[in-house]
């Protein structure tokens, strides 16, 4: 719905939308404009004849109503011809009996008006005041040679009593009625009358129907012979309205109705107008009506003309058709709206299909661009093996001039399908169809793709496997050729063998030449003891003691440059034996006990139980390491300082081997932090060479070599001017290993 409103009123419409929903709503209007002609054609039609019906079935019912009334009047009659006398109350009762408000509603009364001659008005009088009507007389008073008078009226009650005594025969019009009932002794209609009966209170036009009632044992045949046997007329008086109501009923004639209905006495005037249904007399000629019939209702020669109109008002078709076009317009707005929407909407998606278009070229066009700058060659596989895509770096890497010339072909055929040897490589043992065949990344640098001219090169390659919605669809192949990095890396493993043969030459001649240096400085070492031992004058002596240290100092130079290039150049021998670690600890504290005891240290040895087992190592070696430390701790210790040496199991990698830490603490100088990386590196005395510490910078270096040469590792802590931890490592061995 949002986007309904969007699309109409957010996006601008273009002309040639709003032409076509013009178009649109031109037709939905000429479909409605056809419909309400159609239906005010059809509606016509169909009023037209209900109309007629509906006047026919009126008048019908009218004029059946009317024989009715006049077949009453005649039963009454036939009563009094029947009887030589009819009492007030045999009247009454067959009144009563007649039903006549429930079978024939409308009639104001049923009387009996009884003809008296001048000569005998006198005595009628005195008999009905003698009935219990002392104020009876006959209306209106005056000399006549024959009266008539209503004696009986029944229901004798209400209006009806202002009738009692009146003689019709004085007033023309009814005069007429009951003369010719009288000659042709059939029923007779007044003409238009106001009835004795009315009041000032809802004045209606009246008229009469008469019955005659003749002398029961005279001839009637001729109009002579009715005249002389006539003795009364049994008659009823109509109100207009009221008897039309009883006719029709609800049948269409109150007020408003669609029908128009008037009831014209003989001819058509204002003054023969007998009963109107409507309050607006419209008189038949008028104009106005849509349609109108006048139908004769001919009663016993006695004519009434039934005029029906029906005015436009009074009409459905206008409000049925307004009612049509009113929705058929609404409808065209809606059709115009909704089509102006959709071919918004429509517009709109083309202009987003277009741009997606132009985007997805674009976009297209960027990739190109960034797959064919990459130096490195790719290209796509599908399931098949068959290149998808070429780069242009892969082309032109493989030897081919456009990457038409890939695309669609085997790829392993192609450029996979032998070992740098010659030897055949299986399509299934290629990696690239594992990677997509299992959905696996693949890196591989020790293969070789082959060129278009039938020379190899040596490959590096990753496959990717392209997934898509979980499914592997096929593998995307990047690759260089790594032919300058095989030369360089073949170049520099002949360097570093070059560099470690060399090496070894250098350590095997420092081997040999400390080695060769060791006997004569023993020799001037002997000789040197000797003389010291003899009478010397004071400056030989002096002499005599410098060559003694100088050449302890360069024998202890010789011995440990010895050492290290023999672990160098992988001439030590080791031997290895079951070492109890607290007789090597009591050994080495016993051989610097007394220069300890020269500076007045305390040696704390401390030991954990576990530590207590024998150690596999070399007795000799070993010794060698710790009294190292040891000799330090006590060359670098200050006076009357502590030396602690500790042995613990310390559990390494991977867990379940167990080593020996050897740690030896001093309470001596300590090394700054920037210094204890120093340490362990061949003649680095940190300090030390401008202090009267003798020492050759070389002990460390030595060390780090046999220890890691067992097998262990080394290490130091240290705070400055607090002291210092250095320890070793070695690894718990269960076997004599044999001699390197
Ligand atoms: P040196 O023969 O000089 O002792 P080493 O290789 O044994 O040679 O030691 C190298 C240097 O490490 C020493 O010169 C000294 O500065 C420092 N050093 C070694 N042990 C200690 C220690 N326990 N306390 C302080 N400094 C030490």
């Amino acid at each position: 719905m949002v986007q309904f409103f969007n699309n109409f009123f957010l996006f601008n419409p273009t002309l040639k939308n709003v032409w076509k929903a013009l178009v649109f709503l031109m037709a939905s209007l000429a479909i409605t404009f056809g419909a309400a002609l159609f239906t005010a054609r059809e509606e016509t039609v169909k009023e037209k004849n209900e109309f007629a019906l509906m006047s026919a079935e009126i008048r019908t019912k009218i004029s059946v109503r009317l024989h009715a009334h006049a077949q009453l009047l005649q039963t009454g009659s036939a009563f009094f011809a029947a009887s030589d006398t009819v009492t007030r109350k045999e009247w009454k009762i067959f009144n009563n009996r007649a039903k006549i408000q429930l079978h024939l509603p409308g009639i104001e009364g049923l009387g009996y008006a009884i003809i008296v001659p001048k000569r005998n008005l006198e005595r009628h009088v005195e008999q009905i005041r003698g009935e219990g009507f002392p104020g009876f007389a006959v209306k209106p008073s005056g000399d006549r040679p024959v009266y008539t008078a209503i004696i009986y009226l029944e229901p004798f009650s209400g209006r009806n009593l202002r009738a009692f005594g009146y003689d019709m025969f004085t007033e023309p019009t009814r005069r007429k009625a009951m003369e010719q009932a009288r000659d042709s002794d059939v029923a007779m209609l007044s003409g238009k009358v106001t009835l004795v009966q009315e009041t000032n209170k809802n004045r209606q036009t009246g008229t009469l129907m008469y019955v005659p009632v003749y002398r029961h044992n005279m001839p009637v045949t001729t109009v002579d012979q009715r005249r002389k046997a006539i003795v009364g007329w049994v008659y009823s008086p109509y109100r207009m309205n009221d008897l039309m109501q009883g006719i029709l009923g609800q049948y269409d004639v109150g007020k408003n109705e669609r029908i128009h209905l008037q009831i014209y006495d003989d001819s058509i005037s204002a003054n023969t107008l007998l009963f109107n249904n409507q309050t607006n007399t419209i008189l038949a000629g008028d104009d106005a009506p849509t349609r109108t019939v006048s139908l004769p209702i001919v009663f016993n020669g006695k004519k009434w003309i039934l005029h029906c109109t029906q005015s436009h008002e009074q009409s459905a078709v206008g409000s049925k058709v307004l009612f049509i076009f009113t929705i058929g317009f609404a409808m065209s707005l809606l059709v115009f709206a909704l089509s102006l929407a959709l071919f918004n909407t429509y517009s709109r998606a083309q202009q987003i299909a277009r741009k997606l278009m132009l985007d997805l070229k674009d976009s297209d066009e960027r990739f190109k661009i960034l797959l064919n700058s990459a130096a490195e060659g790719i290209y796509g596989l599908d399931l098949n093996g068959n290149c998808t895509f070429s780069n242009t770096a892969s082309y032109q890497i493989l030897g081919y001039e456009s990457s038409e010339q890939l695309v669609g072909k085997n790829m392993h055929v192609l450029i996979h399908h032998s070992q740098a040897d010659g030897r055949s490589m299986d399509e299934e043992n290629c990696l690239i169809h594992r990677s997509f065949q299992h959905g696996h990344r693949v890196h591989v640098d020790d293969e070789v793709f082959w060129r278009a001219n039938g020379t190899c090169f040596p490959a590096e390659y990753w496959s990717n496997p392209i997934l898509i919605e979980g499914k592997i669809e096929g593998s995307v192949i990047t690759f260089f050729d790594i032919t300058e990095r095989k030369l360089s890396e073949n170049r520099l493993m002949e360097a570093r063998f070059e560099a470690e043969r060399a090496n070894k030459a250098k350590s095997n001649f420092l081997s040999r030449i400390s080695h060769e240096l060791r006997t004569p400085m023993n020799s001037i070492l002997g000789f040197a003891q000797l003389m010291d031992m003899s009478e010397l004058n004071p400056m030989l002596q002096k002499g005599v003691k410098h060559i003694l240290k100088s050449g302890k100092h360069l024998l202890e130079l010789i011995n440990d440059v010895l050492d290290i290039s023999s672990v160098e150049s992988g001439k030590i021998s080791f031997i290895w034996e079951s070492v109890d670690l607290k007789e090597v600890i009591s050994d080495v504290v016993e051989i610097v006990h007394p220069e300890a005891f020269m500076r007045h240290l305390t040696f704390e040895i401390e030991a954990s139980d576990t530590a207590d087992v024998p150690i596999m190592a070399d007795r000799r070696r070993l010794k060698q390491v710790l009294l190292n430390f040891v000799n330090n701790a006590v060359k670098y210790n200050r006076e009357g300082g502590v030396v602690t040496i500790k042995t613990e199991m310390i559990q390494t990698d991977p867990p379940g081997i167990s080593s020996v830490r050897i740690s030896v603490s001093d309470s001596g100088i300590g090394i700054t932090p920037e210094n204890l990386g120093q340490l362990f590196q061949p003649f680095e005395r940190i300090g030390a060479e401008m202090t009267s510490i003798e020492g050759t910078g070389l002990g460390l270096t030595v060390v780090k070599s046999l220890v890691e040469s067992m097998g262990g590792s080394v290490g130091a802590e240290s705070v400055y001017e607090v002291g210092s931890t250095f320890w070793m490592e070695l690894p718990q061995v269960e076997e004599i290993i044999t001699e390197q």
